[in-house]
Formats: C-alpha cells, sequence, structure tokens
C-alpha cells in the first residue's frame, strides 16, 4: 500500500458496534444479495465494509483486509487512488451524466479514442454500456444483425457456439450462451438455444488426454462441431484464455489461436468476451494479446474504470459496424441502448485508470509479481486436497478435491471453498470461491509483501479446513 495512504488509515466511526448491530439488522431486513443463499446469510454476522485504502478494504468494525479478489474481479490500481479520485471529482463538477442517444459528451469520445488504441487491432468502434452482461448482450446482437443486413446477407445464421463451463453474464441473452449448468439450466426453458462445444479442462480432460502428451485434440472436436453446423452459427463466443466463473479453467497455449482460425475458415464472427480477462488480469492488457488474434467483437468492463465505477463496452471492427450503416429509412440503425451509456463519470474514471497504467507502468512492474507468484504457489502442492493450483498472470484457482489422485469432489454439503475463505478472513483476507475453487485475483497495485501474505493466508486457510 502506498505510504501516505497507509497514513491516514482512520478507525471508522465509533461507536462502531452499536453501528455494526443496526447496520447488520437492516441489512437482513431489507437486502437481497446476489450469488448469496440469505438462509445462511441470515444466520451469520455480515461483514460490512466501510471503506477501502490502497489494496485492503476496511470493516465497519475498524478490521482491515487485504483484498484478495479486488473486490470482485475490479480492482485495478486499489481504492483511492488519488489519480482516479481527483478524475471523478473533477467531473462530478462539470456534468454527472448526459446523454449518448443522438448526442455525445467529452469523455465518452476521450475513451473510445483510447480503447481503440489500446484494443487489439482492427477493433475500431465502441458501444457503451454498464456491466458485462450487457456488453455481452450488445455483442451478440451485433453479431447476429451484421448477417442478416450486411452486404451479402446470411439470414440463416442466427445461432451462437459457445463452450461448455462457459460464463458470459447473468441477464437471459448472456446465459443463454452459458455453460455452467448449476447457474444456467433452471432458466434454459426461457431460452432460444444455441449450440454448445466441449471445452478445454486439462485436468478433467473429456478426451482423456494428458497435458504432456496432448496435442490439443480438443481443438478438433471444436472443428467437427463447427464443420456440421457452421451455416447457422453467427458467432462464437469465448471467454479467452481463462474460464473465470468456472473456476479459472485455463485454456491450452494455442488453443485461443485455433478457434480464430476456425472463426475465418468458417465465416464466424469471433466475440472475445474480455470482461473478467481485460485490463492487465492475465498480464496482458487483454488476454487476445497472448496468442496475437484480433476478434471481430470484443466485450470489456470490470477493470475498466480501475474498479471504481460500472462501465462495459463492445467494440467492433469497421466491417461490422458498416453493416449497420444506411439511410433512416432502412432501419438498419442498432435500436439498442441504455440510460447511462457512456455517462461522463465514469468514462472519466476510466480515462484516468489508463493515465494511471502507463504513469505507473502498471503492466511492467506485474511480470515480476507474476514471476513471483507462481513460485508462491507452489507450496499448495503439498496439500494432501490440492487437486489443481491454475494460475494465468493475476488470476489464481485452486481446486480443493477430496481426493487428489481420483480428483473426486468434496460433497456439495461440506461447502469446502466457503470455509476455507472464512478462515482467511479471521486473517485478515477477503477472498470469494468459486464452489471448491479458491480464487485469488489480488489488484494489479499489489506488492509483493502484501502478496506474500494473501498467499500465505490462503495456504494456512486452505490446510487448517481440510488437513486440520
Ligand atoms: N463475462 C465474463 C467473462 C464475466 O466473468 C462476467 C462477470 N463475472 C460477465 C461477463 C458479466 O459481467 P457483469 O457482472 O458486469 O454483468
Amino acid at each position: 500500500m502506498r505510504k501516505e495512504l497507509k497514513k491516514k488509515i482512520k478507525k471508522p466511526f465509533v461507536p462502531a458496534r452499536n453501528n455494526f448491530l443496526h447496520l447488520s439488522k437492516v441489512d437482513k431486513k431489507y437486502l437481497w444479495h446476489p450469488f448469496t443463499q440469505m438462509q445462511d446469510f441470515l444466520k451469520e454476522d455480515p461483514l460490512i465494509i466501510a471503506e477501502g485504502k490502497g489494496n485492503y478494504v476496511i470493516d465497519i468494525k475498524g478490521n482491515k483486509y487485504l483484498d484478495g479478489v479486488s473486490s470482485l474481479w475490479v480492482t485495478v490500481h486499489g481504492h483511492q487512488h488519488p489519480d482516479i479520485n481527483a478524475a471523478i471529482v473533477a467531473q462530478v463538477k462539470k456534468i454527472s451524466h448526459s446523454t449518448l442517444l443522438g448526442i455525445s459528451n467529452v469523455p465518452a469520445i476521450k475513451l473510445a479514442q483510447q480503447l481503440v488504441k489500446i484494443a487489439p487491432p482492427g477493433l475500431n468502434k465502441v458501444f457503451y454500456s454498464e456491466c458485462g452482461a450487457a456488453a455481452v448482450e450488445i455483442g451478440l446482437k451485433i453479431a447476429f444483425q451484421y448477417w442478416q443486413q450486411r452486404k451479402n446477407p446470411r439470414p440463416q445464421k442466427t445461432k451462437f457456439l459457445y463452450l461448455q463451463n462457459s460464463y458470459h453474464g447473468d441477464t437471459l441473452g448472456a446465459v443463454g450462451v452459458g455453460g455452467i449448468d448449476l447457474l444456467h439450466k433452471i432458466y434454459r426453458p426461457l431460452l432460444t438455444e444455441h449450440i454448445c462445444a466441449p471445452a478445454p479442462y486439462c485436468c478433467r480432460c473429456f478426451l482423456g488426454k494428458k497435458r504432456t502428451s496432448c496435442k490439443m485434440e480438443c481443438g478438433d472436436k471444436l472443428e467437427k462441431v463447427i464443420r456440421s453446423r457452421h451455416k447457422e452459427i453467427a458467432a462464437f463466443i469465448i471467454e479467452p484464455l481463462v474460464q473465470g466463473a468456472a473456476g479459472m479453467i485455463i485454456a491450452p497455449c494455442g488453443y485461443l489461436k485455433k478457434v480464430k482460425e476456425l472463426c475465418n475458415k468458417y465465416e464466424i464472427l469471433l466475440i472475445a468476451d474480455e470482461v473478467a480477462v481485460g485490463f492487465g488480469r492475465t498480464g496482458r492488457m487483454f488476454a487476445c494479446e497472448h496468442e496475437n488474434i484480433s476478434p471481430d467483437i470484443m466485450t470489456v468492463g470490470k477493470g475498466i474504470t480501475g474498479g471504481y465505477l460500472p462501465l462495459a463496452a463492445t467494440l467492433t471492427t469497421d466491417e461490422v459496424y458498416r453493416a449497420f450503416l444506411g439511410e433512416f429509412w432502412e432501419f438498419k440503425t442498432f435500436y439498442h441502448g441504455h440510460t447511462y451509456t457512456g455517462n461522463p463519470v465514469s468514462c472519466a474514471a476510466a480515462l484516468a485508470n489508463l493515465s494511471v497504467f502507463k504513469k505507473e507502468k502498471t503492466l511492467k512492474k506485474l511480470q515480476d509479481k507474476i514471476v513471483l507468484l507462481t513460485e508462491l504457489l507452489q507450496k499448495f502442492e503439498k496439500l494432501e486436497h490440492v487437486g489443481e493450483i491454475r494460475q494465468k498472470g493475476f488470476m489464481v484457482g485452486i481446486e480443493l478435491v477430496l481426493d487428489q489422485s481420483t480428483k473426486e469432489s468434496y460433497p456439495v454439503e461440506e461447502k469446502i471453498g466457503t470455509r476455507v475463505i472464512k478462515e482467511a478472513r479471521k486473517n485478515g483476507l477477503v477472498i470469494r470461491p468459486l464452489g471448491d475453487v479458491i480464487v485469488l485475483m489480488p489488484p494489479l497495485s499489489i506488492s509483493k509483501s502484501e502478496l506474500k501474505r494473501v498467499t500465505q493466508i490462503t495456504f494456512d486457510a486452505v490446510k487448517k479446513v481440510t488437513e486440520g
């Protein structure tokens, strides 16, 4: 944490205990928390965050915790970064909101230019929204409409190809291309059926291959699906390199490149959903850079504002954009737009976040920390119930299993992931599991000593809960 911020951390408002009891009661009376079994939540003392400073969050009682998951994968340069704070305040003093429907605003214009500059080549147009799911919806709708109204239309291209275990958000369109039964199955009757292809999951390979000897046969399987259905497929949507919500499942090297080649070969648009992996999480600004590919459509969100404000964007190529141009009466317009699209305060925060990337050489400094993280994770291999340790840059998934040799999972009733993160919390670390996978995704600004603490607390918690 920055020195000057460290000095400034003060205990929040007293009497904290009464304040806590009051807020906890009100929370339980009125709030419905996302992805939370409220029956359990109601029985517990909730963690109520009151402040954030640098790489820490501080609760209403004054306890300080390392933010081990970047406040759900969003914080990039820490909480209360002076530059981002200042940019938001400065923008609020000008204007807080003005629509992008038919008119424009200054930060939205400047940010679009910056995004195009840093995006993979060819992505030249920016369409804003407020959350990752909306950015995905927009990407899907654009892809569909593109084939309907481009110069040589292909109206039969109405389906999307997606991968097993994929996650692209919680709105119905995004759920329609989601491959996680636990989250998506119940909604299937509400959805249009798309095409699901088997996905690489190397520690449980569906082809029974071993990582050391595999020749990425999963790519051949994928081609088989595409070959038989490509005439109906408008776009292939993929989380490049890392299937985040599925438990940080990392695709084999070259898989994304293969996907891009197949999309080119079979005339399918590629939608790269960089909502989770974008803005440095994998060690590069965007995950697509690792395999040198440019998608036709790219969605970004989460870290775009450094974790300050809701903002997302869908970027497209000129080719895609051009299909929407025409006379007013031709109705080729993209009839989509949210009330807060291109909100100036969010865009100002994102601009400041991108400036900090440059000013603090975030990505350059990150490289050593990624190497350190790899080293620090090695000791988890010794633990009896660690089935696999997955890492891509600053995205980590530690999968806990009942039996290491068979990879048998824990019974759900054991709530093993939840128990581990609660133990870590007692020692000053906030993390959140994905089922039995312990996720670590610290802010890119974390120091090496803080990183050591994150992994040590996690190690101790896993050991205590699984072996203790
Ligand atoms: N796409 C991916 C790959 C994601 O990981 C997420 C969220 N975790 C989303 C889309 C949805 O983003 P949001 O929660 O902002 O709607």
